[in-house]
């Protein structure tokens, strides 16, 4: 379905849980992290019914976000029952990849075609200070059992903070020199904790093809992303700037909170409950926040923080 300018809404990202196993600096407080209440979430029925719905009226993708969706209890079950709604021909997954050893090789077979992995740094002790609880192995071990259950291509998304991960960006794009991977440098958004950093943290994209000129880009873009490589690179390197060079004009997704919220767009506070709706009604009010979608988002920055709302592990992001 079209929203009123044109765009072609195709693409749904669903957060299944507002929980984390991590608590990563820019994303979740440390503690006293507000938790929704579990009878506002949706059911697994309910979900399996919005796609079904959302699939009527034009969308083909899906993405299970969060939160971490991995720590959502039979979240397997629910990929299989999403990958087989007619008219869905993509299910993917985002996630910190930290259960993925046990569980990439099920959710394959349930359908999730691939994974983007978010990997902020390359350095143990400092993934542990980003993410406060993770430890840099179990997610190597993810990205391995990843690639062995042949969740092709693999993508890793990486939040640029300056100050903690900028002087890692050449090793970041050193690696899709001789690997078939895709590093995806997402600009850091003043959104949840992330609107609590100074203005020196908010680095912009361009800053990589400052510091590795010999990146070439190619011909195609892939929605959001603006797509680089190295000459003769195996892999790819992704570029997200949502805060130096918004692309709201080629945005084709909406958001589904984990407690039944439809977002037209990430940045604006509009959501439209869906919970407890059926049929005509469900049918209406999808339709109603893909015309409610705005032509784009204000411009943002540490001192014009995102009108959200809400953290994005709730949003999922
Ligand atoms: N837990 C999963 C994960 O981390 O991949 C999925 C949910 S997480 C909210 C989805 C993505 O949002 C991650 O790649 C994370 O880095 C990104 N993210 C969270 N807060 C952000 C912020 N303030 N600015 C930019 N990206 C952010
Ligand atoms: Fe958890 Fe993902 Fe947020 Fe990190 S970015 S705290 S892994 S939801």
């Amino acid at each position: 379905m079209k929203d009123r300018f044109s765009r072609e809404i195709t693409y749904l990202r669903i957060s299944v849980t507002d929980l984390c196993n991590l608590r990563c600096v820019y994303c979740m407080p440390e503690e006293e992290v507000p938790k929704l209440r579990n009878s506002d979430l949706l059911s697994f029925e309910d979900i399996v019914e919005i796609v079904q719905m959302a699939a009527e009226l034009g969308i083909q993708k899906v993405r299970i976000t969060g939160g971490e969706p991995l720590t959502k209890p039979g979240i397997v079950n629910l990929c299989r029952e999403i990958a087989d709604v007619s008219g869905i021909n993509e299910v993917s997954m985002t996630t910190n990849g930290i259960l993925l050893p046990t569980m990439a090789m099920d959710l394959k077979k349930a359908g999730i075609s691939r994974v983007n992995i978010s990997l902020d740094t390359l350095n143990p002790q400092k993934y542990r200070n980003i993410t406060r609880k993770g430890h840099f192995e179990e997610v190597i071990n993810g990205i391995r059992a990843a690639e062995d259950a042949g969740m092709y291509p693999i993508k890793l998304n990486t939040v640029l903070i300056g100050g903690y991960n900028d002087d890692e960006i050449e090793d970041f794009v050193e690696i899709t020199k001789t690997k078939d991977i895709e590093i995806r440098f997402i600009e850091l958004m003043p959104i949840g904790e992330g609107a609590n950093f100074h203005s020196e943290a908010f680095i912009t994209a361009e800053t990589i093809l400052q510091r590795v000129p010999e990146l070439e880009p190619m011909s195609h873009r892939e929605g959001v992303v603006r797509l680089y490589r190295l000459p003769n690179g195996k892999g790819r390197v992704g570029l997200i700037s949502p805060i130096s060079q918004h692309f709201c004009s080629s945005c084709n997704r909406v958001r589904l909170t984990a407690d039944g919220r439809l977002k037209p767009c990430l940045h604006s506070s509009q959501e439209i409950p869906l919970k407890g709706l059926r049929g005509k009604e469900l049918r209406q009010a999808i339709c109603q926040a893909i015309l409610e979608k705005p032509l784009k988002h204000e411009l943002l920055s540490p001192a014009f923080p995102s009108q959200a709302g809400r953290c994005m592990n709730e949003i999922g992001g």
